[in-house]
């Protein structure tokens, strides 16, 4: 395909002029440490992410912009400027210490998208605290997974989700403070082991002195799931801050004037890197909406905030293409000027019809969890090419590796998506599991496990995921977790789970189970098992799809073979079965 930029007079024409507006160039010129230099580091070359995108604004003329739009499920609208975060992240930083915070400790959020849980992530920062934000989805055994394997000290949480905490408090001896946000006022009594949010802010400073922290200490975990065992820890340090401050300018292209939106939870590091860190590192205003998907809602945050830039999936934009264009008309959403979209495959015809809906393409860009920033990316100076991820942002090296992650291969083979170790967001480690980390590189590349094909000018071609994890509405669910929690049902015998393809989700959870003797296959069953997952996994990762088998595929060794599984749900070539137990 031709390689076509956008020539000068069409930039001219351009609503803003790109932040990137020469990509050949920007790639040879590219240094880190360049970016570095725009953010304002702390004395003695110590670097904290709540430092570089809130305090620092807070000095500036920057001060009285409003740093956070917050629309609330019921219409409700609240602003904070940066230096009402500043002061706010300040005081609940104090209530952390005061609770006996220790530089390292690991501190957990799960809530909804209210302004209190983004106020203790950034206050956690401050004082020196490796923040972990889990989705209010989560049921009660992903709690306890997550804050288990990090020993979790502190918990922010709110009155309904307490509830669900409280099963798995005996099971964390090393969370010792639960401190419940109350914003509704709604009648709680606390237990054991709780403090009030707004009790302990009402009494907290509003000066702290912010640690001091290096640019390799911890910062930030999110659990993201493998092929096997439970989800793994992918830990980011403080100078992450860096790529996302990067590519938020360069790839989302925000500019001052920018209202910025990412639709995604920050229990998802899509929420965090972009819905905390990216813009307000780059003094930028973003819209947070505490509600869920609904195609008029969202359009209605868009029109009423005069959203210029906005940051969603592949699921959402599918879900608003079925909702239709009738929908679009109704509002007015002509602030748009600039749209991004991550975590999955984006078909083209998504972003055909983003052309024919807001008269924008989306941009597709690719990472994950342990990149921490954005690698991939088609940028405003390019013109989009449907179907693929785009090209590597400048700072990055990526490539195509043959089968023993050893060779690069040539433009247009397929093989391991791979990229040259070393950039500021890259994860330092696997928490507790050093030796998973090391595993993933090789001759100095990181093994992304997706597979994809370069193409001649360099852009980058999705294939698929090289092991079992399932891509659904963006969310990725290790069959393994779901094989597990299955299991425990007291009729199943045996699980295996894989990916079936989806229109809206690309993805759903489909599970195979044969039964103990004494159980009967039945819709009843079925039910039963669908209702006893829910209690265990996140709601995406429930099997949508339940299949009852006398015996499960599986090899010599005993491994359910998933990979059968598959072929016969979808009619494809069984392949090599030699390994097949009789
Ligand atoms: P997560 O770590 O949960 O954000 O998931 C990362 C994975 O999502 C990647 O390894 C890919 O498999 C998938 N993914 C993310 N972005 C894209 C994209 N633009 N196109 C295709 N797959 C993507």
């Amino acid at each position: 395909m031709e390689y076509n930029p956008i020539k000068k007079e069409e930039v001219s024409k351009m609503s803003v002029m790109p932040n990137l507006l020469d990509y050949e160039k920007a790639r040879e010129d590219f240094r880190w440490e360049d970016i570095s230099k725009e953010l304002d580091e702390l004395d003695d070359g110590c670097l904290n992410i709540a430092y570089e995108i809130i305090d620092r604004h807070a000095k500036t003329s920057l001060k009285d912009r409003v740093a956070l739009y917050w629309e609330g499920d019921n219409g409700e609208g609240e602003e904070y400027s940066f230096s009402d975060l500043c002061r706010l992240t300040n005081r609940f930083a104090n209530v952390l210490k005061n609770l006996g915070l220790n530089k390292g400790d690991r501190v957990f959020t799960y809530g909804d998208r209210i302004p209190e849980i983004y106020i203790s992530l950034i206050a956690a920062l401050k004082a020196g605290g490796v923040i972990g934000p889990l989705f209010s989805a989560f049921g009660p055994d992903a709690v306890k997974d997550r804050l288990g394997d990090c020993e979790a000290r502190f918990l922010i949480t709110t009155p309904k989700l307490a509830r669900i905490v409280e099963k798995v408090v005996e099971d964390l001896p090393a969370l010792e403070k639960v401190i419940i946000i109350n914003r509704k006022n709604v009648a709680y009594e606390l237990k054991e082991k709780e403090a009030s949010y707004e009790d302990l802010m009402k009494n907290a400073s509003d000066l702290f002195d912010i640690e001091k922290t290096d640019k390799e200490d911890y910062a930030i975990i999110h659990y993201t799931s493998g092929t096997t065992g439970k989800p793994k820890g992918v830990v980011h340090a403080h100078e992450a801050v860096v790529g996302h401050y990067a590519t938020a300018k360069y790839v989302l292209d925000l500019h001052p004037d920018d209202i910025y939106w990412c639709t995604a939870d920050p229990g998802w590091v899509t929420g965090t890197s972009y819905g905390i860190f990216g813009p307000w590192s780059n003094g930028i205003s973003q819209v947070v909406y505490e509600g869920g998907f609904r195609a008029s809602n969202w359009y209605k945050v868009i029109e009423k905030y005069k959203v210029t830039v906005w940051y969603s999936a592949p699921t959402a934009i599918r879900m608003l293409m079925k909702a239709g264009e009738g929908v679009v008309a109704k509002y007015d959403l002509k602030s748009l000027r600039y749209l991004c979209s991550v975590g999955e495959p984006l078909n083209p015809e998504a972003i055909l019809w983003g052309n024919k809906a807001f008269g924008l393409p989306f941009h597709d860009n690719w990472w994950q969890t342990e990149t921490g920033c954005i690698q991939i990316a088609n940028y405003p100076i390019q013109d989009v090419r449907p179907g693929s991820m785009g090209r590597p942002f400048p700072g990055v090296t990526a490539t195509i590796l043959d089968e023993n992650c050893e060779k690069e291969l040539p433009p247009g083979k397929e093989g391991h998506l791979a990229l040259k170790a070393g950039w500021p967001s890259m994860f330092r480690t696997f928490w507790n599991r050093q030796e998973l980390y090391e595993s993933k590189f090789q001759n100095g590349w990181y093994i992304t496990g997706d597979r994809a094909t370069m193409d001649a000018d360099g852009y980058f071609w999705f294939v698929g995921r090289a092991d079992d994890v399932i891509n659904t509405a963006g969310h990725l669910v290790g069959p393994f977790e779901v094989e597990s929690a299955l299991m425990e049902h007291p009729a199943v015998a045996e699980a295996g789970v894989i990916g079936v393809p989806d229109s809206l989700a690309m993805e759903v959870v489909k599970a195979f189970v044969s039964l103990k003797d004494g159980y009967e296959p039945s819709d009843e069953l079925r039910r039963d098992i669908k209702k006893f997952a829910k209690k265990k996994l996140h709601a995406v990762a429930c099997p949508r799809k339940i299949d009852f088998l006398p015996g499960l595929p599986k090899t010599k060794s005993g491994k359910i073979m998933r990979r059968l599984l598959k072929a016969r749900e979808l009619g494809l070539p069984e392949g090599d079965t030699s390994t097949l137990e009789e």
